[in-house]
């Protein structure tokens, strides 16, 4: 919940955006994730991708970002329309006129407001430069997690080359990635969109405030190493660099990448770098889930990049789903003792744990669970507020938005079952569907990592769950 004073600022964002019009948002403008290795650009994060066609990149690389497609939505919104790939926010205005959507919370940025009036003075130049950038250089990929999908991982595509598509609504079909343009190119392939980005890259460069690396997984693309060169050769002391990994590596990958930031941070090169990771449970469970992981690799990896700079800043992405469940409380225990470990700069926590849900593939959606399992994720919600920080500079705990995150997956959940949903038996039955050619294709078997989801789940595992949960009282 924001406090009175981010509430002033809310206010005043939505007061000088609806000046320009109601449908006014800066992150169509300052904010892009660009997929190179398929073409596919978007403004924000929230409207599905689109293709930028190769004909308007030859004139301009900076067509990464503005396309005449996306130009179309600026001119629209210019108007004070609302173009439909944004619906994301006209559902939320809608739904509760008085609060406040993404258009506002992102608009309110240090990214987007002080450049507000920059950006109005020719609104629909081809050459609008992003504030914060994300790019994606490939999809090679050594993880095939349970929710991805082949556009994203290498591995998940060669091995639905080999398999053919899930028997489930959320199929991986190559036939419709083709379709919508969404095949990636092959990695040893020339790819005319990676090169137009460093054609365009020393054209914005000094204007980002955000820059960050997702994927596949960076460290295998040899941009990355490329682009971390070049932060080098070009300090930037007002740009926050982040970047994405799932430090399912062996050491030399890791050892590659502190030989890189390290020095970024010591020489001040950038304002400040964080790393994103992701994991969903602890242990066996969250290693079925994301296929290629070992736990054990992931910790020393963590631990050897943490102890790498005491500046050096992680956030670990949790995408709480239907998996994640039987042995969340371990990973509670785990982000505890590392928090523990690696302490604050300043006032903030050098760990982050970002819990948000899965949404799809619904049938992965922790919501397909019985309504008898409130209670346990009542307790998972419980245990994280009993290491609650006293106040936000107390060193050990979560911080009051950790908890709050928890807090929400409660809710969802309890909102969820309390409306019925008349399609949860399908979705059930398309988890099932799903698992059983998930673990022929790899090798893994459901029934004995998650010995209790055999319904999927009865009571026991609930009792199991209180047995090994041992912080509750
Ligand atoms: S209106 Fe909403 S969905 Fe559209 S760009 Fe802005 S924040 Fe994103």
């Amino acid at each position: 919940m924001p406090n009175n004073l981010e509430k002033l600022k809310y206010i005043e964002t939505k007061d000088a955006l609806d000046k320009v019009s109601p449908s006014f948002c800066l992150a169509k403008w300052l904010q892009v994730t660009i997929h190179l290795q398929n073409g596919q650009t978007h403004s924000c994060h929230h409207p599905p991708t689109h293709k930028v066609p190769l004909s308007e990149l030859k004139e301009n690389p900076a067509a990464l970002h503005n396309t005449k497609e996306k130009i179309n939505q600026r001119r629209a919104m210019l108007r004070g329309e609302k173009p439909k790939p944004c619906h994301y926010c006209w559902d939320a205005e809608k739904a509760s006129p008085d609060n406040f959507s993404d258009r506002v919370f992102k608009s309110s940025s240090s990214w987007a407001m002080p450049f507000l009036e920059k950006t109005l003075k020719d609104p629909l130049s081809d050459r609008i430069t992003p504030r914060y950038l994300e790019v994606s250089f490939g999809h090679k990929c050594n993880f095939k997690c349970s929710y991805c999908a082949p556009h994203i991982s290498s591995s998940l595509f060669e091995e639905t080359k080999r398999f053919g598509k899930y028997p489930v609504e959320d199929a991986h079909d190559l036939k419709w990635l083709d379709k919508v343009g969404l095949t990636p190119i092959p990695p040893e392939d020339d790819n005319p969109y990676v090169d137009a980005f460093w054609k365009w890259l020393p054209e914005i460069y000094q204007d980002l405030r955000v820059l960050r690396i997702t994927g596949g997984e960076p460290l295998v693309n040899p941009n990355t190493f490329k682009l971390l060169e070049y932060m080098k050769e070009h300090p930037s002391d007002h740009l926050d660099f982040a970047m994405n990994s799932n430090l399912g590596l062996p050491k030399s990958y890791i050892q590659r990448l502190k030989k890189h930031l390290v020095p970024l941070l010591e020489n001040k090169h950038v304002k400040r770098v964080n790393l994103f990771t992701s994991i969903d449970t602890w242990g066996a469970d969250a290693e079925y889930i994301r296929n290629g992981l070992n736990c054990e690799e992931f910790e020393q990896n963590l631990i050897e990049l943490f102890e790498s700079s005491p500046e050096m800043r992680i956030t670990i992405m949790c995408t709480f789903n239907v998996l994640s469940v039987p042995r969340f409380h371990e990973l509670i225990e785990k982000v505890l003792e590392w928090k523990k470990r690696f302490g604050m700069i300043g006032n903030d926590d050098r760990l982050i744990f970002d819990i948000s849900h899965l949404t799809y593939p619904r049938h992965q959606a922790f919501t397909i669970l019985p309504a008898s399992y409130e209670s346990r994720l009542g307790e998972l919600f419980e245990l994280m507020k009993l290491h609650q920080k006293k106040t936000h500079l107390d060193p050990e705990g979560f911080t009051v938005l950790e908890v709050e995150k928890m807090k929400r997956i409660l809710e969802i959940f309890r909102d969820h079952h309390q409306s019925k949903d008349p399609q949860q038996k399908y979705w059930q039955k398309q988890f099932q569907l799903f698992f059983t050619e998930y673990d022929k294709r790899k090798g893994t078997s459901l029934k004995q990592t998650f010995p209790d989801y055999s319904f999927l789940g009865q009571q026991s595992i609930l009792q199991d769950f209180k047995n090994k949960f041992k912080y509750m009282r």
